[in-house]
């Protein structure tokens, strides 16, 4: 079978592998029907992602079907639609003692430290995979572990029904914030620089868009907070200064979420976090929302409505991988569709 590897950095290939058997009595094998392409890919692919190890098959982004289960799996069966929870834990340091495998000390991200799905099959164990509403598109049910990211930077930033939210970045991942933060209830506000992104983030439900490189953001959230700030900021940007904002504009008692990895320091002033007594954190990868996303998707309260915009096949992936690099004003989420 075919898989797409990246042996070193900057380079990309189609691969012939044996197709995986079962080996556990949890296995499950699915075969992949479609594997979204994400900026972590491509930093892997371009060797600016310092959590991943060569040679490498890329994807964690991955919906198929079931087509064998081991004599152990009790809750998957053959023809159920999947979708992939890319992470794998030790289950006994002090994150997974938490409740937090996410920050696992072990943590093993399936195309990442460990090859992933962009391949015509996988063997996975059973707690690892989600199935999903048959009844749903293959392109709908891949958007999962996009929007699971923007329910943890949701939930991380204890965002409630009536909260105000500035979100930092209208890209996939402000997108999939977005989404989550309207289904909490919050009233979002979001920034950018590029227009048709901004309109797109109008279009899936921002309250507010403010053009990042033509108005004071701090003038506008002002306004239209009535000078309180927002009570959550995510900062979906990851630039040292958009941390440094986020600090400044959210409100008393607010929070604010980081979801960058610069290593460059931002410069932030003790005053504002304990006069306002914010809580500023962290939000990787996601800890228990497959769960919570794949029911918003099979009971059609979380739709794609757009953010999927470019389809390849598996034999174009080189020109899919180009293709995003090149043009990240018209790619929102493209797919690796497998048939
Ligand atoms: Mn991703």
């Amino acid at each position: 079978m075919k898989a797409v590897q990246v042996p070193y950095a900057n380079e990309l290939k189609i691969i012939e592998i044996p197709k995986p058997s079962l080996q556990n009595a949890d296995d499950v094998l699915v075969k992949v029907k479609r594997v979204g392409i994400c900026g972590s890919d491509m930093h892997i692919y371009h060797g600016t992602n310092p959590l991943a190890t060569y040679p490498r098959i890329v994807g964690h982004e991955v919906a198929g079907e079931v087509i064998e289960v081991a004599e152990g799996v009790n809750n998957l069966k053959v023809g159920d639609h999947v979708v992939v929870e890319p992470i794998s834990y030790c289950g006994e340091c002090y994150a997974c003692r938490k409740g937090r495998p996410n920050v696992c000390e072990k943590l093993s991200v399936f195309g990442v430290h460990e090859d992933g799905g962009m391949r015509e099959y996988a063997v996975l164990p059973e707690k690892q995979l989600h199935a999903v509403n048959k009844e749903l598109s293959w392109d709908e049910v891949v958007l999962a572990e996009p929007y699971t990211i923007g329910a943890q930077a949701v939930w991380r930033g204890n965002v409630e029904k009536g909260d105000t939210v500035l979100i930092q970045g209208c890209g996939p991942i402000g997108i999939c914030i977005l989404k989550m933060a309207k289904i909490a209830g919050a009233t979002v506000y979001m920034t950018d620089l590029d227009e048709k992104r901004m309109d797109f983030a109008k279009e899936s439900g921002a309250d507010h868009v403010i053009d990042a490189g033509n108005e004071s953001v701090k003038d506008r959230i002002l306004e239209l907070t009535d000078g309180e700030g927002a009570n959550t900021v995510i900062d979906a940007v990851c630039l040292p200064s958009t941390v440094e904002l986020s600090i400044e504009l959210v409100s008393v008692a607010g929070n604010v979420v980081i979801l960058g990895f610069d290593e460059r320091p931002s410069a932030l002033p003790q005053l504002p976090i304990t006069k306002k007594e914010i809580t500023i954190t962290g939000s990787r990868l996601q800890t228990d929302q497959f769960g919570k996303v794949v029911e918003l998707l099979n009971n059609g309260k979380l739709k794609s409505d757009g953010l999927i915009t470019h389809r390849f096949s598996l034999n174009d992936v080189q020109e899919a991988f180009t293709f995003v690099e090149k043009n990240p004003d018209k790619v929102r989420k493209a797919l690796i569709v497998f048939e």
